[in-house]
């Protein structure tokens, strides 16, 4: 298994799928009405799906983008059931040899779907050899070395690749353009997790009220596999101190004991925001600065912490660093710095 999935492996508002989340299977949607939120993205799909049945074609390749632990696998898994068909899952670095693939893809039947998550991570070489599978349905391998090396074609059954990736940027230009449909998944409203949170808990047969999924949900990071493992969590606090059920007084109790505060922010988000107030004056400061000062992972606070508080307000992200926002110094309880008069630090006269 890829070693990157298990980076946040400690960390309980980590979006990452950690190590032992079997759990996650049983509460995954399996058809598009049970798949909360991201409007948009379901009626592009339905579209799609109900022209591509209409063909009696499989369905064009799928990209799908965004950060982690918002559904795309989940939605992968959609596409299959509602057209009937297998699904194989792999991910970008676990395909290593062109011969890796090969074998995948060798292997599939007519209209399965193959899932490759992390799908930015695939090599070059790999990359070049789903070209043609992605285009004309065929793999084209070589047999021999030197004068007497010969191209042959195999033909492959007719698949629907989904690519997932929360770095649509990173792809490389012409595989981009081999995707058909290219679908952005957005952050979920609080109102979304707290639906999604009530059907994690009936599914759980866990009794919780409207205002304890609510309580949950605002601290999910717009993450639906955020507000699954928080429900997991607070559970247990309502099992052993309270009467079982999951209301505003458990939940808001459980948060305040995982150090989780009612914006969702944990202790490694506060810290980075401290670091840079207490130790850079509010930023600018590089990304592997501000990571060697925390002791953390420079991809890990890129990945986890900043999307969540960049969309909240409370980071920005400048060419020259981040920088905390007047937002974040209020949150944390901190007195921010007079605006420096621009007209007196570049020493300039005023005119009036
Ligand atoms: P990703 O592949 O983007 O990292 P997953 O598809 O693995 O995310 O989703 C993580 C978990 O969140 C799933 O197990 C599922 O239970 C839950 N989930 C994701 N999206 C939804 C949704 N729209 N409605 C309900 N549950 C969801």
């Amino acid at each position: 298994m890829d070693e990157q999935l298990y980076t946040n492996a400690g960390r309980l508002i980590s979006p990452d799928l950690t190590p032992g989340e079997s759990e996650e299977l049983s509460l995954r949607p399996r058809t598009l009405e049970d798949y909360i939120g991201q409007e948009k993205v379901k009626e592009n799909l339905r579209i799609y799906l109900t022209a591509a049945q209409r063909r009696g074609e499989p369905m064009d390749h799928i990209l799908l983008y965004g950060p982690p632990g918002l559904g795309k696998t989940t939605l992968a898994g959609i596409v299959a059931q509602e057209m009937g068909v297998q699904i194989r899952i792999t991910s970008g670095p676990a395909i290593e040899k062109p011969g890796d693939l090969a074998a995948l893809l060798t292997n599939l039947q007519e209209g399965d779907v193959l899932f490759i998550d992390e799908i930015h991570r695939l090599s070059r070489q790999v990359e070049e050899v789903l070209y043609p599978a992605l285009e004309d349905y065929a793999l084209d391998i070589m047999i021999g070395k030197g004068p007497s090396a010969q191209s042959i074609r195999i033909n492959l059954p007719r698949f629907t690749l989904i690519g997932a990736t929360t770095r649509a940027g990173q792809l490389t230009g012409p595989l981009r353009d081999r995707f058909g449909v290219l679908l952005k998944l957005e952050l979920y409203s609080p109102d979304e997790l707290a639906r999604i949170i009530r059907r994690s808990a009936g599914i759980l047969e866990q009794p919780c009220t409207e205002e304890g999924a609510l309580e949950l949900a605002r601290c999910s990071r717009g993450t639906p596999r955020v507000a699954n493992r928080l429900l997991k969590r607070v559970r247990d606090f309502a099992v052993v101190l309270g009467d079982g059920t999951i209301d505003g007084e458990t939940a808001r109790l459980a948060l305040g004991r995982m150090a989780i505060d009612k914006l969702g922010l944990d202790e490694l988000d506060r810290n980075l925001l401290r670091a840079v107030i207490e130790l850079y004056g509010g930023g600018p400061v590089g990304l592997d600065t501000l990571a060697a000062a925390l002791g953390e992972e420079a991809v890990t606070l890129e990945d986890v912490c900043e999307p969540y508080l960049m969309q909240m307000g409370f980071l920005t992200r400048t060419p020259r660093g981040r920088c905390v926002t007047r937002l974040a110094y209020e949150h944390l309880g901190l007195k921010a710095p007079e605006k420096p008069d621009p007209i007196r630090e570049s020493g300039q006269q005023s005119m009036y």
